[in-house]
């Protein structure tokens, strides 16, 4: 049996793993599952999947998971060192399935125990990727993407050799907005941003599918996790959102991995990694679908992703003040305090600010300088907020 723990595991990416598990629940032994404020899904997984604890991040919804979970034998924690202690288990493989840089203090957790880490936190990467590799590296740990355009590069890059790289090239749905004229983006509501054209996931992830800084914190991840120099990245919009990524060769060929769009698929493959085995998706029938398109992303449209070829020149800090100013301006969104173009503008002035006073450039990238920062940032987006309201 191997040993699992599912860190998010009531969101949506969490569920898809959970999923694949339940299908296959003798070959899994459930350690440690992890979740929010949705105690009631939490408590019901971690009984049928009898994990050996749940951990809710927020302490005050401790006693009720705890009531829920009464006489199952599962161990309840709360807080966010419960759920470091939880990835310091030990575990054959880990989902980082938390949404925001708070999945990077559990990631760096399991890397130091040696921990397999299937990552679909892109948070971590883009706030932290060389401490995060190089924790990884230290400890003979392995991480493998779970984004699903990173497990397409990474499908695609099986057996060759990174000489042989031209380029990466990383595919976007647009969004919910890529019909709309630009002009009125700037009145679309948090409503209309929340609903995707090809992808069921998460709130948080779904507006910034339709503001692009998903995909500008993808450029970051895919720049940090397989290393290569911004200039080789490319975004393509492929409104199918079948083919997910695709790497260049120095032959011309471009391998391309095509796929429906299903997180299971990219979450199965890091489970049963470096196997491929039997997934419960669908199978494509390229036939009915009849044609694949693709356009080049317009910067007006996607300021997002000019955003994001700053941050990989500045390098640095400049990660962790763009996650940590993206995540404040998106709560900003949310609670109604901005508009949506108000994000990319408030990320903006955070990293003129932090990078004219801050310093984010040739600082060590060590977690207290990345903590400061990311703390730092939210303050810096906060004051931003203001000045527009
Ligand atoms: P979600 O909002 O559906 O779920 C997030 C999970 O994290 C939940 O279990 C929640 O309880 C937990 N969580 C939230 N705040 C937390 C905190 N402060 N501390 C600890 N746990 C916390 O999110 P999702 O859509 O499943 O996305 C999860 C991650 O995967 C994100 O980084 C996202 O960018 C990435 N991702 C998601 C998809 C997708 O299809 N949803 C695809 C690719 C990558
Ligand atoms: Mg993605």
């Amino acid at each position: 049996m191997r040993r699992i723990s599912v860190f998010g595991a009531t969101g949506s990416v969490g569920q898809s793993a959970l999923d694949l598990v339940r299908r296959d629940a003798g070959a899994y032994d459930v350690v440690a599952l992890t979740g929010g404020r949705n105690v009631r899904q939490l408590a019901d997984d971690a009984w049928a999947l009898k994990a050996d604890i749940a951990v809710t991040c927020y302490p005050e919804c401790h006693d009720d998971l705890k009531a829920l979970l009464d006489g199952s034998g599962v161990d309840v924690a709360a807080g966010t060192e419960a759920l470091s202690e939880a990835a310091t288990r030990p575990v054959d493989w880990a989902l980082s399935a938390i949404v925001g840089a708070a999945g990077l203090m559990p990631g760096l957790t399991a890397l130091e125990h040696g921990t397999t880490l299937a990552l679909a936190n892109k948070e971590s990467l883009v706030t932290a990727g060389p401490l995060l590799l190089g924790k990884a590296k230290a400890h003979g740990a392995t991480v493998l993407p779970v984004d699903s355009e990173h497990s397409a590069v990474f499908q695609a890059l099986v057996g060759e050799d990174m000489a042989a790289v031209e380029r990466v090239i990383i595919t976007a749905s647009g969004g919910a907005f890529r019909d709309w004229p630009v002009e009125k983006l700037a009145t679309a509501t948090l409503e209309q941003a929340s609903s995707h054209p090809n992808w069921d996931m998460g709130q948080r992830i779904t507006i910034d599918s339709a503001s692009m800084f998903n995909k500008a914190m993808e450029l970051i991840e895919t720049k940090e996790f397989f290393g290569v120099s911004p200039a080789m990245i490319e975004v393509l919009v492929h409104r199918e959102s079948l083919v997910h990524a695709l790497v260049g060769f120095n032959d011309g060929a471009l391998m391309a991995h095509v796929g429906p769009p299903d997180m299971r698929h990219a979450i199965g493959y890091a489970l049963h990694w470096p196997e491929r085995k039997e997934l419960p998706v669908d199978r494509l029938d390229l036939a009915a679908v009849g044609s694949l398109t693709f356009e080049s992303p317009d910067d007006a449209r996607y300021p997002a992703l000019r955003l994001a070829r700053r941050v990989m020149e500045e390098s640095g800090l400049s990660g962790a003040a763009f996650n940590a100013a993206k995540e404040r301006a998106l709560d900003g969104f949310i609670a109604g305090e901005i508009g949506f173009l108000d994000m990319c503008r408030v990320v903006t002035a955070v990293l003129d600010k932090m990078s004219s006073s801050d310093g984010l450039q040739n600082v060590e990238i060590s977690l207290d300088n990345v903590l400061d920062t990311d703390r730092l940032a939210r303050i810096r987006a906060g004051e931003a907020i203001s000045q527009l309201g």
